[in-house]
């Protein structure tokens, strides 16, 4: 992908989602933003718009090669606390 290809993809992306990170929901100016990967490239993700997202760098830097969301950490889901109940 060349950077021409990549700007097309960014304002694709941007009619389809508008200028928000897909994770934390706050809004990204256009030269902050990023284009996450849903599965990401290394476990196979394509480069289709099913797989894209925008995301800001903070997101998409912490995700990293993850299957999960941002700030999701195995057994830290507070449903399991015992005193959530
Ligand atoms: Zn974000």
């Amino acid at each position: 992908m060349n950077t021409q290809q990549r700007r097309n993809k960014k304002q694709q992306l941007i009619s389809l989602y508008e200028s928000y990170c897909w994770w934390c929901g706050e809004y990204v100016p256009l030269n902050q933003l990023t284009i996450e990967h849903l599965l990401p490239k290394s476990l196979g993700g394509s480069n289709s718009f099913e797989n894209l997202r925008p995301a800001c760098l903070y997101c998409n830097r912490s995700r990293g090669n993850s299957l999960y969301p941002p700030g999701w950490i195995k057994g830290k889901c507070f449903l399991d606390k015992p005193d959530f109940y």
